[in-house]
């Protein structure tokens, strides 16, 4: 069923195609396990191995599974299609390698996910691509870093860890201004949505055109699969498509079925994990051995006022800095009951990373300065939980600890 009218919150449900099998029926539709299907002739043969996506071929060329969940992301999203690959990472660089050639030039962002700031300040300067890094909040930065040969902007928004906003908006009218094209030859815009999802901020209702997920998080919702969703128009998708044969990141199909499965509760699990996550962040705030609290949906965040434009909720992830140095606060995070110390966000569970102890094995001192990233950092993924359980349980890590 593809109703172009229902709410995201119905598509979330029964945005799915019905599959009907020899007059079997069923409400939820089974999983194609399987690598390779059958063609009973040799004109189907031909018209199977051509067919750009076809779901019924060899499952890295798609799958019925693969094509009932980017349905409902697409529906989600507000895009013409969507693809799904066996993670994040999966669609972040089958994304931007099927965009980019030698000579190119690519504007991304000082604050990202890390595995894409590798992607960028590592990886594709090897291949001859040149990468300007530029401050997020800082439009005029962006909009300086253009240049001739710059074939995208890439965006993450919230941004890990310290959850600063880029003008979504603004970044699409500043590539459109200097777009030498039109159509895909244009400078195009991603945009990382996985901290705040479909469900608080659609980017291609502003004009971004391809939308990346990290399914692994909120979408899967339940810390069981790994996934990733690139949603986009039907042009971009054909040639991310070409690429991903090549590249590989292919989603088991068990694992797209429950990704299927997570998407049918994201609106209501994001409406608690909102909530929660809004009231446990004021509570924060109030709290003597807490010196500051990043949540966008706060006041007090310095950028409150794009939050309000381009977000409905702020999303599962919450920035804490407490009293103290680096040991009070991993004493802090070890004494949480509810929170287990685990990275990942948007699961059904709390989960806490004392942020500089992940990163004393990889960063020096000075790295996770410029990364904003300080000793007493914890970044916080609020889960459904009761909130007066939550808080009662933070009251008790402050109590001993800080
Ligand atoms: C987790 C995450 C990724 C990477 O996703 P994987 O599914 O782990 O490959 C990318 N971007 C953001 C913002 C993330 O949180």
């Amino acid at each position: 069923m593809a109703q172009p009218d229902w709410h995201p919150d119905t598509k979330a449900v029964h945005g799915h195609t019905a599959v009907s099998l020899a007059g079997i029926d069923p409400v939820n539709p089974p999983i194609y396990y399987s690598s390779t299907f059958r063609a009973n002739s040799a004109a189907q043969f031909a018209e199977m191995a051509s067919e750009e996506r076809h779901p019924g071929f060899y499952t890295r060329y798609g799958n019925p599974t693969h094509e009932q969940v980017a349905s409902v992301l697409a529906s989600l999203e507000g895009t013409e299609t969507a693809m799904v690959t066996a993670s994040g990472m999966g669609a972040i660089s089958t994304a931007v390698l099927s965009l980019v050639k030698a000579g190119d030039h690519v504007i991304a962002q000082t604050r990202h996910y890390m595995a894409t700031a590798k992607l960028f300040d590592e990886m594709l300067p090897r291949f001859g691509v040149e990468t300007s890094i530029v401050e997020q909040a800082d439009l005029d930065a962006i909009e300086a870093a253009i240049k001739p040969n710059t074939r995208l902007i890439f965006v993450e928004t919230p941004a890990n860890p310290t959850l600063v906003l880029t003008d979504l908006a603004a970044v699409v009218e500043i590539a459109r201004k200097h777009s030498k094209s039109e159509g895909d030859d244009k400078i195009l815009t991603l945009a990382d949505n996985t901290f705040a999802g479909p469900f608080n901020c659609r980017p291609a209702d502003l004009g971004i055109d391809v939308v990346l997920h990290s399914a692994t998080k909120s979408m899967g919702g339940h810390s069981d699969i790994t996934a990733g969703a690139i949603c986009t128009s039907r042009s971009l998708a054909s040639v991310m498509w070409e690429t991903s044969l090549t590249l590989g990141s292919v989603l088991s199909p068990m694992d797209a079925w429950l990704l299927l499965r997570g998407l049918r509760t994201l609106p209501l699990r994001m409406e608690r994990i909102n909530s929660n996550a809004l009231e446990l962040a004021s509570w924060l705030e109030q709290q003597p051995e807490v010196t500051k609290v990043h949540y966008p949906m706060l006041q007090s965040h310095a950028q409150h006022d794009i939050a309000r434009k381009q977000m409905k909720g702020g999303g599962p992830v919450v920035a804490v800095e407490v009293k103290g140095g680096y040991e009070q606060t991993s004493r802090f995070v070890a004494a949480l009951r509810l929170d287990s110390q685990a990275v990942s966000l948007g699961g059904v569970e709390t989960l806490a990373v004392h942020t500089a102890a992940m990163w004393t094995g990889s960063m020096n001192e000075e790295q996770m300065a410029a990364a904003g990233i300080s000793p007493n950092f914890v970044r916080l993924s609020v889960g459904l939980e009761n909130i007066d359980d939550l808080k009662r349980d933070f009251a008790q890590a402050l109590a001993v600890t800080v």
